[in-house]
Order: C-alpha cells, then structure tokens, then sequence
C-alpha cells in the first residue's frame, strides 16, 4: 500500500497546492500554528450501494486535501449496518476510487475495531456515561419529545454501573432478542439538539457480517463508531456532508468521554501495524452535498431503480453512479474538473447538469483522438472514380495536437454520408451538400452533386464528381466552399452498434413531487438510443474504453462491456455542443 495519496494521471484537475477553499483553509492554519504537523482524513463509504458522482466530490476533497498538504488519506468501510452491506460493493467502491486516479494510505473497515468500540463501551458504562435501556423503538421515539419540547428520562437511565456492566456483557453474548434493548448515552434529554438526547451507541442485532461472521450479535451505531474509527487512525480533519452538523456534538462527546488517547487499554487489542502511535482528537468539518438537476442522487433511489428494472444495472451509462458514468464515457480526469469547478462551500446548491457535460466536452476535446463515423447513411458515390478505385488517405488523429499522430483512412468510390448533410430541396442557410450544389469532403476535395437517386419518396443515393484541382497538393486545394462534411468508405467501413444516451430524466427536477409525481414519473423516453452506423476500420480495432470524438457528432467511447475488436460498440459520452439549453428544456 502506497503511504501518500497520489493522482495518477496529470491533469488541469490535478493537485493545486494554492487551492483555495474554506476547509483548505482551516487545514493550513492547523499547519502553520503548529496544531498539525501531518494532516490525515479519510473517506468513509458504507458499503450499501455504488458510489455516485456526489461521491465523488467526497472523495476529490478527501483525498485531494492530502494530496495537497503532503498527508494521508484513508478508505474506510463504515460497515456498521450488516444488513444492507454486501462485499459487491465493497470491490466496487474500491476499483471506482483507483479508477478517480487516487490511492488511499490504509484500507480500513469500522469492522476492524469492533472490540475497541466495545471496550469503550464498557468504560462508558464504568465511568457512568451509558446505560442499557429496555425501551423498544416505539417507546425511544416516544420518550425523546420534539423540538418543542424536552425528552422524558428512560426508567432504566439510573441503573447502576454494575447492572449496566452485566446486561451490556450479556447483550453482548447474544443472550437477548433483536430490539429488545440498546446501550445509550447518557448525555442531556433536555438538549435542544434531539442528537444528545441520550443517543443510542449499540442495538441489538442478530445478522452475521461479511467480515466478523457470527461474532457479533451487537452492532454500534453510526455517530460512535464513525467518531471513535476517526480517533484511531489519527484523523485530523473529517470532513463530511452538512447533514451531520447536527451529529457534531455527539462526535465530540464520543471522542472526548472514551478519551482513546489516554486510555491505550482500549486499543492495545489492535495491530499497530499502520495505526498512528496514539489517536487523535479529529476536527469534524461539514460542506455542502453536490446536487445535479436532471438526475437524482440517493442510494435509496439508485437501488431501487436497478432493483425495479428502470435501468438496466448500476453501470447503465445513464446511471449517476461512477460506473454508469465511467461505462458512458465520463473519464477521472472530468470529473476531478468537475470537482474542482463545483467547489466547497457551506451553500447548499443545485448544479446544472451542463457543468458536467462541460468539463468532459473539455477533456475530451484535448485528449480523444479523432474518428471518423456515420451514424444516418446515406450513399454517395463518385462518379468520375474507377469502380475499384481505392486510395488511402492520411489523416491527424487529433487537430490541434501534433503528438497525437496520424493514421490512414480508406478511401473508395462509394461513400457514406449523413443523411441530414445532403438536403433536396434546402432550406435557406444550408450549407451542406444540395442537388447541383458543393460540398467539401473532409480530408478529399470539392465534389459536387450532379444526380440524385430516389427511392420511393426517400433518397438512396446522392451521385457527384470530385474536381481533381482540389486534391491535396492541387493548385485548387484552397478552394474555398461553404460547408465540409464527413464520410466514410462504403467498402472499408465497419457497422457498429451505436447507443445514443441522453439525461434520465427530462425534467430538471425529477423529485419535486408536484401533481404527486416521483422521479419514476420523469424518466425521459429517449434517454437510449441504439443506431447501426458505420466506421472507419481504425475505431472499430478500439480496445475496450477507447475515447474517440466522431467527427462533427460527438464524443464516444468504446463500450466497457460488450464492445471487442471487430465487433464495435460504441457509446455516445456527449454530444459536441449542449443541446438542451438551445431546446429551452
Ligand atoms: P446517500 O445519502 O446517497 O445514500 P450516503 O451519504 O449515505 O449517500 P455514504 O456511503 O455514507 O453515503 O457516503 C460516504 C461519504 O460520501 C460521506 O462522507 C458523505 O458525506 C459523502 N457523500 C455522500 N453523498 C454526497 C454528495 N451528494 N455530495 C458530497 N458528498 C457526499
Ligand atoms: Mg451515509
């Protein structure tokens, strides 16, 4: 395992150490007073579903603070709640954070330290900071008041420390039903703050988990053991989403009351390897979630449009999830851009889904090699060229970069075209290609369109000469026409299977609920097209994950899963411009 948090690749999102934000700069303060010599935060997943694009703000910031201040960041597994984790998730939280281009210090789970938490628990007890309650849920939420008024005391909150100790340990040994009692704080049912109304630290639950089997049949709740695993691996600053600001007391009464740092009994348990030399006080810190229009972003939801059949998987390309956005085409590099670009902020706010297409146009327009690609054909052919006329062509892969290459593009008689580049009867303002009329075909010369073949009330076949005087090298090569458009050879091009994505959803807010709609309600028809179109034969041998702008279409990628070398899938990442803010949509 790498000590230091590293990106992978550089990029315009890579590390900036002037990085400004209001975290950033509560962490270089902690510097140069002193309070910190070494700064280390974690990101803590629960392993309960895939990681979404509003994770991967989490992450951006996790690991890139760091990255920055020359720290270390974890991956912990908060995996407290059994029941709904699964080791699936677990390799895909994994692989989507390596695939983000970050690398985590210590690979943790809360599992880890359950003995900790439960010896903390028992001090806890012992120092008359906790109690075992025999209220069941129902009774809980009864006796905790409102926030208009005070909470009323458990009767079991003046047990003795002893019987405490013995129900605690027999929790603990499995000897009672699930529900039937919790461990509790004991901190304020007065409190204006419901969170410290004696809080529960463990419930009862008989579910084995995937990494300490039947061990447990207790399980700690999330504010103890997220605080109390911060503690122990030295976190300095943990950083996390603004609905926990009101968890905030809570996470300072658990790491001050067990106090770890000067009880190294409760954790001597643990092997040192990797733990700092004794546990920290971290600093909890909270930021705003991300939020895009047109998508919806909780688990809950997520899981239940895989599980309901709405989409077709976690990694559908329209999925929010790291693995539908990483299978569309979205590359690490656009979305640490789009990290960047959102900021951090107390401000909750919403962000238009048009500043992520952005950033991955911006990627891909400097990094993904050109194509050329058909989607509507339509037959040209050239008729002053031999029937087996065959040339190849040299084109650069990339316009504005040279180090990208070139590669040769087959040329014969009988093109494809798209369809909408040729027009019968032309409205004012078309440029392309018109009977009588000229076009350029990029990368050839000037053909001009002397025949037009129908087919019922359809076009087959548009037929054109090419001017010799315009070929490359010709005195007429400048020559100058209105519109270029582009082809691929009839004969060498290959039929590729062509899905079209487009947003989920066709509404910005899909969850608004007005008229008593849900996001189920607004799932946009056309959101999933699939073409047969045609490619030059150099995309088609595209391994797997190939990024590639089609000429003049968009940008693609070669589809993770069932795209292989001769038998070409192609995804639709984005289109070249955001055609939903010309729609008015
Ligand atoms: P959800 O609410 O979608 O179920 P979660 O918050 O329960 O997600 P966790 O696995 O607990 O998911 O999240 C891990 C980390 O990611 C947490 O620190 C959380 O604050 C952060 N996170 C989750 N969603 C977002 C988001 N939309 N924007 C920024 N950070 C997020
Ligand atoms: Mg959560």
């Amino acid at each position: 395992m790498i000590e230091n948090a590293s990106a992978t690749t550089a990029d315009p999102a890579a590390p900036d150490p002037g990085r400004r934000d209001f975290i950033r700069d509560i962490v270089r303060e902690d510097l140069a007073s002193g309070k910190h010599t070494a700064i280390r935060t974690r990101f803590p997943p629960e392993p309960n579903g895939y990681l979404h694009i509003g994770h991967a703000k989490a992450i951006c910031l996790d690991f890139g603070v760091a990255q920055e201040f020359g720290g270390a960041c974890n991956l912990r597994f908060d995996d407290t709640n059994p029941a709904k984790e699964d080791p699936e998730y677990v390799d895909a939280i994994k692989e989507d954070v390596h695939w983000l281009g970050f690398e985590w210090a210590q690979l943790r789970h809360a599992s880890d330290y359950f003995e900790v938490f439960y010896r903390s628990a028992r001090k806890l007890i012992a120092d008359g900071h906790a109690y075992v309650c025999d209220l069941n849920a129902e009774q809980v939420r009864e006796y905790r008041g409102t926030l208009t008024e005070p909470g009323r005391a458990s009767p079991c909150r003046d047990r003795s420390v002893a019987e405490n100790l013995d129900l605690f340990a027999r929790m603990r040994a499995g000897e009672f039903a699930d529900g039937t009692r919790t461990l509790r704080a004991k901190i304020d049912m007065a409190s204006g703050n419901i969170n410290l109304r004696d809080p529960a630290l463990y419930r009862i639950k008989h579910v084995e988990h995937q990494n300490t089997g039947a061990d447990w049949p207790i399980y700690p709740m999330y504010d103890y053991a997220h605080s109390l695993s911060d503690a122990l691996e030295g976190i300095t600053h943990s950083l996390c989403t603004l609905e926990f600001e009101d968890h905030r007391p809570l996470y300072d009464w658990c790491v001050d009351k067990v106090d770890l740092h000067n009880h190294p009994q409760l954790w001597d348990c643990l092997p040192a390897r990797g733990l700092p030399t004794a546990p920290s006080k971290p600093r909890q810190i909270e930021f705003s979630r991300l939020n895009i229009n047109y998508t919806v972003m909780s688990k809950r939801k997520l899981v239940a449009m895989v599980s309901d059949g709405l989409v077709d998987g976690w990694d559908d390309p329209r999925m929010p999830t790291l693995q539908g956005l990483r299978r569309r085409g979205l590359t690490p590099a656009s979305l640490r851009l789009f990290a960047q670009r959102v900021g951090i902020s107390k401000q909750n706010s919403l962000i238009d889904y048009s500043v992520l297409e952005g950033c991955v146009r911006e990627d891909l327009d400097a990094h993904a090699p050109r194509r050329l690609a058909v989607l509507d054909p339509l037959k040209l052919v050239i008729t002053n060229l031999d029937i087996d006329h065959v040339e190849s062509i040299a084109f650069p892969n990339h316009p504005k970069d040279g180090s990208f290459g070139t590669r040769v593009v087959p040329f014969s008689r009988e093109l494809w075209i798209e369809r909408e580049d040729f027009m019968a009867a032309p409205v004012k303002g078309f440029h392309r290609l018109v009977p009588g009329g000229e076009v350029r075909l990029r990368g050839v010369g000037i053909v001009r369109c002397h025949d037009v073949v129908m087919d019922g009330d359809s076009v087959a076949a548009v037929h054109c000469t090419l001017d010799p005087e315009t070929r490359h090298g010709m005195p007429g090569a400048d020559r100058k026409v209105k519109g270029t458009i582009h082809w691929v050879s009839a004969k060498h091009a290959l039929a590729a299977e062509v899905r079209l994505y487009d947003r989920l959803f066709d509404v910005a807010d899909p969850d608004a609920g007005e008229d008593g709609t849900t996001y189920r309600d607004h799932l946009n028809p056309d959101s999933r097209r699939s073409v047969r179109g045609w490619i030059e034969p150099e995309a088609a041998n595209a391994a797997p994950e190939t990024h590639y702008q089609f000429e003049r279409i968009g940008y693609f990628v070669a589809d993770r899963r069932d795209h292989a070398p001769g038998h070409p899938v192609f995804n639709r990442t984005v289109t070249l411009r955001d055609t939903w803010a010309k729609a008015g949509k």
